[in-house]
């Protein structure tokens, strides 16, 4: 392995929050052949990081991923009976570790690197009382016209709701992450060395009954939360979360726009409730960013994965930094 870790002054633990964007891009059409070079081209940008001698955790999206998964059974309904969401929450969370997995050793061997790397099955718990499950507001999936959001509502008692003059979407109950299941697993393989993928699509929810019986619930959790309960449970203290966009900004998208390198703790937190972080997107990654170094965190970098080292190294992103 590499001795950079000390020469860089790298953090020893690090959990990474890979977006389901950049590991599946809207635009592509989902070949086998895209999804290997997809997953390819991550573990080449993430290769140096992969490379250093420190505990390593990475957790994924899987929006456009289960969108397809359940668009897939929509159209097949006919002829095969389609799963419940956990399940393919579940479906997402083991291909994308298969192909992260096998891309990151391919990687590894490549560079004459022996460390494995390991995808984990992930529950994770979530309270049934939770309000998030008397009011679904996480949109998932594709687009659909008015009617046949009228016939799913009625055929899978879905609840649709309209998205911004785009269409009718499903939406579905987002609970907090409660508990990581195996989380001692995930922190036996990671202290040993191996890169542990885990929490992918930010877990298969499932609750507990009285009798402490696990099931799967009908909901989808927020995967930053997942990476941002994650690390601070298992006392890691960086936290790098990268996506599509180099730098978060503030008036995102319009003439004002400014993109922020290092802020301080408290300066995101009045960001936030001046609303420059958006619902679904960027929002749910600086209330991640915030809770961590809340619970103990000490940095938080949010950047594009293809800038993965220069970011980890202070060069790229925006670091989110306790106040001095
Ligand atoms: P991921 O799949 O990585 O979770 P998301 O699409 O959920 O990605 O979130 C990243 C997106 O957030 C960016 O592509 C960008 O369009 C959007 N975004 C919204 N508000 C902001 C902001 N204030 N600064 C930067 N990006 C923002
Ligand atoms: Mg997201």
């Amino acid at each position: 392995m590499q001795e950079a870790s000390t020469s860089l002054n790298l953090p020893p633990s690090l959990l990474i929050a890979v977006g389901g964007n950049a590991i599946h891009p809207e635009g592509i059409k989902g070949t086998p052949e895209e999804q290997m070079t997809v997953a390819a081209k991550a573990a080449e940008m993430l290769l140096p990081i992969l490379e250093l001698e420190q505990e390593l955790i990475i957790t994924h999206g899987n929006g456009p991923g289960v969108g397809k998964t359940i668009l897939r059974q929509v159209l097949a309904r006919h002829r095969v009976t389609p799963m419940s969401l956990d399940i393919c929450v579940a479906n997402t969370q083991g291909v994308t570790a298969y192909l992260l997995m096998q891309a990151f050793e391919n990687a590894l061997r490549n560079a004459g690197n022996p460390r494995h790397a390991i995808g984990l099955v992930t529950q994770v718990e979530v309270d049934p009382n939770d309000l998030a499950f008397t009011r679904p507001s996480k949109p998932i999936g594709y687009f659909y016209s008015q009617a046949e959001a009228r016939s799913l509502e009625i055929e899978f008692g879905w609840t649709m709701a309209e998205d911004a003059g785009r269409g009718w979407r499903q939406v579905v109950p987002s609970p907090e992450p409660r508990h990581i299941c195996d989380i001692s697993l995930i922190e036996a393989l990671a202290s040993r060395g191996t890169i542990v993928i885990a929490g992918g699509g930010g877990g298969i929810p499932v609750v507990r009954d009285t009798r402490g019986i696990r099931h799967g619930i009908e909901a989808v959790i927020d995967k930053d939360l997942t990476s941002q309960h994650m690390a601070n449970i298992l006392g890691i203290e960086h936290m790098m979360i990268l996506t599509s966009v180099s730098q978060v900004a503030l008036n995102y998208g319009t003439q004002e726009e400014r993109k922020l390198g290092e802020v301080s703790l408290s300066e995101i937190k009045q960001y936030q409730r001046e609303g420059h972080f958006a619902a679904g997107s960027m929002g749910p990654k600086v209330e991640a960013a915030i809770r961590f170094m809340e619970r103990g965190g000490k940095r938080v970098i949010i950047g594009h994965l293809e800038e993965s080292l220069a970011a980890l190294t202070g060069k790229a992103g925006t670091h989110i930094v306790l106040d001095s």
